[in-house]
């Protein structure tokens, strides 16, 4: 059996699923191909699930501090199971809009591992199917470290299979994701602490941020621990862990160990030889602007590219690549790649776009940066007794000064940080920034008041 479609994505991730929809809507016949479930890593093991949590941590913390605002509440305990299952019925509703999507914009969704047999037929089920543009959309997955007893540890994705809340929790790694996962397990009340190899976490971020956030991280009470790696990892018959690290250093009665030090491409078994598609040194598939790979005719999207590791990045480069190929009207039709804002949501949040005050430096030189910080209570927490500070931190450029960096640490800078996107995408001045009326009181007013 066999079947030809004009569009086919492998991997129903955020950019399969986007650029098979936009490509349908355009009128091909288009297909997606998913190996596990529809929506990918962002929807069932990432930034979905990953928010949920979030809330449920930014839930506790409200409860913590809310005897300041007067409430007389009697805490009766978290249940790990109930958030549990309300986030799952959640996925499940997504992914029956997904459903909806595809049927409506005439998108064939195929089940199954989809594995390349030559450059335009992938062998899926035992079916042969063809098609003239083919993206590969397959994202990543977890790294695990090569480190004796290493499979005694969990990944993210092992995060949201627990059913039940971990007494003693240790995070590996100082991404996002070990920063997030760990927040989120104090706020929750595990025992938790966060183990990084260097002196901070989120060393590509800006350090006047990473330095707020390490206050915050104090403040809170989140054990960090610097400068350490794990050497081996022991099973006991009890079933904890016995976590030993350099320096003597060994953690006992661990019953969660998390392993987040990064995310490899998930190429493996798909037969990219097959095609002819290449790869770089680290497993990626590198595209030019267009998300042309070496082989004609062959696309790649997301995670899988190797480019920023974020949803709306797979989305945009799906939808845009759509576009490209069938729509008359934008045949140069392509993904920005610059200014990408990102937040991580640490607590409180962090949220970023453009260059750090160093990248600034390095590119403008001294002379033609210019640089302007608040450091501030946010009202939420000024009248509590968690008193903590936000920072704020714009990075200009030039006599005009251009904001070419915006950075902050604070509560509510995940929600702060699209409009001023828009901003700095449209070209935003600090004289633009001073020229707007600050919303008051709110955080996001700090950005247009600094001098
Ligand atoms: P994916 O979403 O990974 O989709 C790839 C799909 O391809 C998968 O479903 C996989 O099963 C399937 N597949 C693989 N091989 C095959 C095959 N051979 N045949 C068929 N199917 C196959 N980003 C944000 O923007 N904000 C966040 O808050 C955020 N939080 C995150 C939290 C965590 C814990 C993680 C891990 C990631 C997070 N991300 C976040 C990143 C985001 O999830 C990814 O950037 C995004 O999902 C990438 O989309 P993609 O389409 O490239 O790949
Ligand atoms: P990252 O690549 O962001 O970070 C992993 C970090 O772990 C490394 O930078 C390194 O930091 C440290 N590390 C690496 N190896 C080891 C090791 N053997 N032992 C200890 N530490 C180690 O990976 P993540 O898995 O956190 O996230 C992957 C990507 O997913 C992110 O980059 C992001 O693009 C995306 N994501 C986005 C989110 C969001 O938008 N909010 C949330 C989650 C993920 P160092 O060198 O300092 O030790």
């Amino acid at each position: 059996m066999t079947r030809h479609f004009t569009y086919l994505a492998i991997g129903a991730g955020s950019g399969g699923i986007a650029s098979a929809n936009r490509a349908a809507m355009r009128g091909v016949s288009a297909a997606v191909i998913e190996a596990k479930a529809v929506g990918g890593t962002c929807v069932n093991v990432g930034c979905v699930p990953k928010k949920v949590m979030w809330y449920g941590a930014h839930i506790a913390e409200a409860i913590k501090y809310s005897t300041d605002y007067g409430f007389k509440l009697t805490e009766n305990g978290f249940d790990w199971a109930t958030l549990v299952k309300n986030r799952q019925a959640y996925i499940e509703r997504i992914h029956a809009g997904y459903q909806r999507g595809f049927s409506s914009n005439g998108v064939e969704y195929i089940e199954g591992f989809a594995r390349f047999v030559n450059a335009n037929t992938v062998e899926v089920n035992g079916e042969q199917i063809t098609a003239d543009h083919i993206t590969i959309a397959v994202g990543g997955k977890p790294l695990l470290p090569d480190v004796p007893g290493a499979e005694y540890g969990i990944d993210s994705d092992g995060f949201f299979a627990l059913t039940a809340q971990p007494t003693k929790a240790l995070v590996i790694g100082a991404g996002y994701i070990a920063v997030e996962i760990a927040g989120v397990l104090h706020a929750l009340g595990s025992d938790s602490h966060l183990l990084i190899r260097k002196d901070r976490p989120l060393r590509d971020f800006d350090p006047d941020i990473t330095d707020m956030l390490l206050e915050r991280m104090s403040q809170d009470k989140l054990q960090l621990h610097k400068h350490i790696n794990v050497t081996k990892v022991v099973k006991n018959r009890d079933g904890t862990l016995t976590v030993y690290c350099d320096n003597n250093v060994e953690f006992t009665d661990v019953d969660c160990l998390i392993w987040a030090i990064g995310r490899e491409p998930a190429t493996a078994n798909l037969n990219l030889q097959a095609a002819g598609v290449t790869v770089d040194e680290r497993g990626f598939i590198r595209t030019d602007q267009y998300q042309n790979t070496n082989i004609k005719g062959i696309y790649a999207v997301g995670d899988i590219t190797g480019e920023a590791q974020l949803t709306p990045v797979a989305i945009k480069a799906g939808r845009q690549l759509a576009e490209r190929l069938f729509n008359p009207a934008m045949p140069d039709a392509h993904m920005d790649y610059s200014l990408i804002p990102t937040v991580v949501f640490s607590h409180p949040p962090i949220g970023t776009i453009g260059l750090t005050e160093a990248q600034a430096r390095e590119q403008y030189g001294d002379a033609n940066i210019k640089v302007y910080r608040s450091s501030f209570a946010a009202m939420y927490n000024a009248i509590t007794s968690h008193r903590a500070l936000s920072r704020f931190k714009l990075v200009c450029a030039g006599k005009d000064e251009k904001v070419v960096g915006l950075h902050g640490i604070g509560e509510g800078m995940d929600e702060v940080l699209q409009g001023f996107a828009v901003a700095m995408k449209m070209g935003a001045t600090k004289a633009d920034f001073d020229a707007t009326v600050a919303l008051h009181p709110t955080s996001a007013e700090e950005f247009c008041t600094m001098t």
